[in-house]
């Protein structure tokens, strides 16, 4: 999956953007343990050394890459060292709270560097690698759809949704899927981030299943999209949001 690795290996690699928390973590231990070759590519190495180890603890192959996918040169100094891609999961992602009149204009543009052109570049940098067949899955948001104090971030999350769909109409003929998931609220240390735990609490048992999503529960939906019998999906935006967008 590296120069140091691909002679050893013939695995299907995944390169996992922000796999070192929360839902990436999750998608990377749910590919490593369908026999992925897993390449966590994350701002902080030691976190995603720490699931590099537990990837290796149950058995699976994994390698970490410092990259700030927000800095071009960060990225394309990770893929050089990458040698094979076959799935490419966007998760790395970031968001703040404040009501859009409050919005500074370095924070939009913070949001717009890291979920967005983080995902553009990626998807850039990781197209030469991929053989035809190959899958690409952007962690975007329900969010997209709107909602108060998350203009910004939905703005991003929305324009990922529309990147999706004409990624995937342009890679048709190279048999590359291109799909995104958008998670509605989820247990992860982002979410916690943004809430006290007696506010986690109330919110969670506000969602129409009485509880947040779990990062298993977009983790096996990437993992669908990622395995073969995906292959007829591409340019959908397909919401794990446990029943949040159904009529009440
Ligand atoms: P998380 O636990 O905070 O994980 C995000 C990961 O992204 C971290 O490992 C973080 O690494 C990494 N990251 C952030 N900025 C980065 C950058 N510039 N370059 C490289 N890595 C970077 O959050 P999460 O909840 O799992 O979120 C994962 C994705 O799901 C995000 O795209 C988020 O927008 C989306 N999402 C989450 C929820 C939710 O309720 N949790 C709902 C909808 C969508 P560092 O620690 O090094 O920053």
């Amino acid at each position: 999956m590296t120069q140091r690795s691909s002679a050893e290996s013939s695995a299907r690699v995944a390169v996992i953007t922000g796999g070192a928390s929360g839902i990436g973590r999750a998608i990377a231990l749910e590919l490593a343990g369908q026999g992925f070759e897993i390449v966590l590519l994350n701002r902080n190495q030691q976190a995603a050394d720490e699931v590099r180890r537990e990837i290796e603890t149950v058995g699976g192959h994994a390698v970490g890459i410092a990259c700030d996918v927000s800095d071009e040169a960060s990225v394309r100094q990770a893929f050089d060292q990458i040698t094979r891609c076959d799935v490419l999961v966007n998760s790395a992602g970031t968001m703040s709270q404040l009501s859009f009149e409050d919005v500074p204009r370095d924070e939009f543009q913070r949001l717009i560097s890291v979920n967005l052109l983080g995902v553009m570049t990626c998807c850039q940098c990781a197209l030469p690698l991929m053989r035809d067949g190959g899958r690409i899955i952007n962690i975007s948001s329900r969010a997209a759809l709107g909602g108060k104090g998350i203009s910004h971030y939905g703005a991003t999350k929305a324009a990922v949704n529309a990147l999706t769909r004409s990624m995937a109409a342009e890679l048709l003929d190279r048999g590359i899927t291109v799909n995104a998931i958008l998670p509605g609220f989820i247990d992860t240390p982002l979410s916690r981030s943004a809430l006290n735990d007696e506010q986690f609490e109330a919110f969670a048992a506000k969602q129409p299943l009485g509880r947040a999503g779990r990062p298993d529960d977009v983790a096996w939906a990437v993992a669908f999209l990622a395995s073969p019998r995906a292959g007829f999906v591409t340019g959908e935006c397909i919401l794990v949001d446990g029943g949040k967008s159904l009529p009440a």
